[in-house]
């Protein structure tokens, strides 16, 4: 059996998905997402001029050799540009293989360890009651948990995942086209001051059946995380998410010094070796890596396991920034893993999505279920895809009052 051709497409509803389609000599093709968020030209670039010439003539079959042949190949390793490319390659294999066995992928890990997923959205508020209302649609649509994101009141500018419009309980899919980054001010004592309030008010308003889940957006210094770390304690969080940058990784040893609040870190690392130390140390209760730019099926389930040796569990990154078929990946990881955690959700759901990337994967009641289809469950419109073009866009670039450039 073997790769006869590869495919990239560059498009999307609002988004520019990167989705790579490998064909064979027996007719059974393979799909996979190399979507890196405001930089998608690259890895498609990587994939078309550096990648899928090497893959033709190969045995699709064998994915971890050619797993290995990319990263352990090449004299630059990792990175999120080159491990998105690959991560794609390697979703379009593992597709391959289960569609030949006649199973959904699940089965090729050791089955299903759950029937459903727990799922959270992202809840958003200009200010307080607009969250309370956006937490409020979410519960009406059956989630037992969210993210929740807060206005602060006297800051500039909106604050990390709150949207610019007042009654936008949704938030759902953030449109980051611009011609030059827009700018975003920060201002971490008043976030400080303010956002403990705000999951008080929480608390008492839905009680602490829901489960809560906070992103700090790699915003605070060490000592500021653990502090705010100390005191939204009481409201008994899911987890807290990106207290600090990941970069200076013992700077997670003061916080856990301070608090017992769970941590989740990772949803931009790319490699088993920027999670190693995090896990084996305890300093993260959740890995919040993606089947994208960590480098597939393969590599993520190798960081699956050796979070499970230190009993950290997965909660891997599921926002807009990837196509339905990274989401397809992660669905079936998260039905095998015995240390699965919770999935973060946005990405299915609108029509124009769904026609790109047609699946009978489901979600229900905060829950998502995979598909028993073989393969991935998720295949990919070609027509509906010549309807959409890239287009540049960027995240906002964050300053602080004084004008510092700061962590986005
Ligand atoms: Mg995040």
């Amino acid at each position: 059996m073997k790769i006869t051709s590869a495919k990239v497409f560059v498009g999307g509803p609002k988004k520019n998905y990167v989705t790579l389609k490998i064909m064979t000599d027996e007719g059974v093709y393979g799909l996979g997402d190399a979507t890196l968020n405001c930089r998608e030209t690259l890895p498609a670039h990587y994939l078309q001029e550096y990648l899928i010439p090497c893959l033709i003539g190969k045995d699709p079959r064998n994915s971890e050799d050619i797993w290995q042949y990319f990263y352990r190949g090449a004299y630059f390793r990792r990175g999120p540009i080159a491990m998105a490319a690959f991560g794609a390659i390697d979703m379009a294999l593992w597709d391959i293989k289960a569609k030949l066995a006649g199973m959904p992928l699940y089965q090729l890990f050791g089955g299903k360890s759950r029937e459903g997923a727990l799922l959270y959205a992202h809840a958003t508020g200009k200010d307080i009651a607009d969250l309370e209302d956006s937490i409020a649609f979410y519960l009406d649509q059956g989630y037992k948990a969210v993210r929740v994101q807060c206005g602060i009141p006297d800051m500039p500018t909106s604050s990390y995942g709150v949207s610019e419009t007042k009654g936008d309980v949704k938030n759902y899919i953030t449109n980051f086209v611009t011609n030059v980054p827009a700018e975003e001010i920060w201002d971490t004592e008043k976030y400080m001051r303010y956002m403990p309030k705000a999951l008080d008010r929480l608390r008492d308003k839905f009680g602490f059946d829901l489960k809560i889940l906070h992103d700090v957006h790699h915003r605070l210094l060490p000592r500021e995380a653990a502090e705010f770390a100390k005191e939204v304690e009481q409201y008994k969080l899911f987890w807290l998410e990106d207290p600090t940058p990941a970069e200076d990784q013992d700077a997670l040893k003061f916080l856990r010094q301070h608090s017992t609040v769970p941590v989740a870190i990772g949803e931009v690392f790319n490699s088993i070796y920027d999670c190693n130390h995090l896990i084996q140390q305890n300093l993260i209760d959740f890995i919040r890596v993606c089947c994208t730019y960590a480098g597939g099926i393969t590599h993520v389930k190798r960081i699956v396991d050796l979070a499970g040796l230190h009993n950290v569990r997965t909660g891997f990154h599921g926002a807009p920034s990837h196509s339905p078929l990274c989401m397809a990946a992660q669905a079936h990881l998260n039905a095998w893993a015995p240390n699965f955690g919770i999935q973060e959700y946005l990405v299915l759901g609108t029509p124009e999505c769904d026609a790109l990337f047609p699946s009978n994967h489901t979600v229900k009641d905060g829950m998502f279920f995979v598909s028993d289809e073989p393969g991935l469950g998720v295949d990919f419109d070609e027509k509906e895809a010549a309807r959409y073009e890239f287009q540049r866009g960027y995240h906002p670039v964050t300053r602080l009052q004084d004008g510092t450039v700061w962590n986005y």
